[in-house]
């Protein structure tokens, strides 16, 4: 018998075993303590036998303290945690890699458990600093500028894979204890993952986690209609902005195709009936395209549609990409269209593009597609 000979049984032993426990939990997967809301964690560990009081515990481990792994909670006996382990899972996305641009604004590449990648962003002193996030691998909207619509939709992130971003920034940027905003602007369309975005939203703002209150949450959207509908009835409403980018269906159903069923027209009567607290406003994104949307006639246009809605214009001049069909137009034509909306007495801003150097501004998030090789997975498209 050779050395060889006990390895290749070892082998196959591990595998039989291997197959066997991905069966058992293919039948009963463990509940994910990152993915619960807290009365949620509370009722699975009581479900267990285990106090409900221990999910504050928890909460206070995994997001104030930055804990990937139930066997540092030292708070909880050693049985305790032993126990835990082996009833629940603890998914955190890993850093795979991190660029760091010029003006500051870094790109973080997250894998997640199943090898799948998405990109996160931190954008400092806009004038806070702000997390954007990633909703989706990918997207389904395919809107015409957008790099990350050419990937198509992979899969929906869950609740825990979306608050698990900004744990794991926060975690390497130590911002743990300091006072961040969250943008639901990178990989996705959150209102095409309803369900788990707003879990990730109440995760988020639970007063023994991060704690983070609505108001510092923005949530970008094209405008899907039946949720944007929902999501007027939330209790924890995030501010809300309306991926609008052109005055006329005609325009607009070009660039971005779900407009082909939810038109201008519902879009603006849905944001007049949405509630809004006393200082708040809905923010209008219009991504500048030469010679597309850029017309002082489309800047007239678009400052009667959003009149009466109470609102800010944010212009996204185009970062342009290979593969992209489109231009960004020039500073004057820039400065020129930002004038006529705001002469229409309507509050209009310029986003200044972050991270360009690193791919990491609005519409430059793209990884790998599904045919690709995991070489192949940060795609160069700069
Ligand atoms: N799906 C959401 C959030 C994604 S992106 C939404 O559509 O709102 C956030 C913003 O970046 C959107 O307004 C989007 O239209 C814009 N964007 C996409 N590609 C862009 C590009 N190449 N240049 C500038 N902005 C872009």
């Amino acid at each position: 018998m050779g050395a060889l000979d006990k390895d290749e049984a070892r082998k196959s032993y591990a595998t039989i075993e291997g197959s066997r426990v991905l069966r058992m939990t293919a039948v009963e997967p463990r509940p994910d303590l990152a993915d619960l809301e807290r009365p949620a964690l509370e009722s699975a560990l009581e479900a267990r036998g285990h106090k409900r009081f221990h999910a504050r515990q928890i909460f206070r481990w995994i997001y104030k303290h930055g804990v990937t792994d139930v066997a540092a909670m030292t708070d909880l006996s050693r049985e305790l945690r032993a126990t835990l382990s082996s009833e629940f899972a603890l998914t955190t996305p890993a850093l795979a890699h991190r660029d760091i641009s010029a003006d500051g604004t870094q790109k973080f590449l997250l894998r997640l458990a199943d090898g799948r990648h998405i990109e996160s962003v931190f954008i400092p002193d806009t004038p806070a600093n702000t997390f954007c996030i990633s909703t989706q691998v990918g997207c389904a909207m395919a809107c015409a500028f957008c790099l990350t619509g050419k990937m198509g939709l992979v899969r929906n992130l869950t609740a825990g894979e979306i608050a698990g971003q900004v744990r794991v920034l926060a975690g390497a940027l130590e911002m743990r204890d300091k006072k961040f905003n969250i943008v639901l602007m990178g990989m996705g369309e959150p209102l095409h993952n309803y369900d788990d975005t707003m879990r990730a939203l109440r995760i988020l703002a639970d007063e023994h986690g991060f704690g983070l209150s609505a108001r510092r949450i923005t949530l970008s959207t094209v405008g899907l209609l039946p949720a944007l509908e929902r999501l007027a009835r939330e209790p924890v409403m995030p501010n809300l902005a309306i991926s609008l980018h052109a005055p006329t269906d005609l325009q607009r159903g070009e660039l971005v195709p779900i407009n082909k069923k939810y038109g201008v027209a519902d879009i603006i009567a849905a944001c007049q009936r949405f509630p809004l607290n006393r200082r708040s406003r809905i923010t209008f994104e219009y991504v500048l395209l030469a010679g597309v949307n850029d017309s002082p006639q489309d800047a007239r246009k678009l400052a009667k549609l959003v009149a009466g809605v109470k609102s800010k214009v944010n212009l996204i001049p185009l970062n342009a990409a290979p593969g992209i069909p489109f231009e960004r137009p020039s500073d004057e034509v820039i400065d020129r269209f930002a004038k006529i909306v705001a002469d229409h007495g309507v509050s209009v801003s310029v986003r200044k593009s972050r991270g360009r150097d690193i791919r990491a501004a609005c519409g430059q998030l793209i990884v790998e597609g599904p045919r690709k090789s995991a070489a192949q997975q940060l795609a160069v498209v700069m």
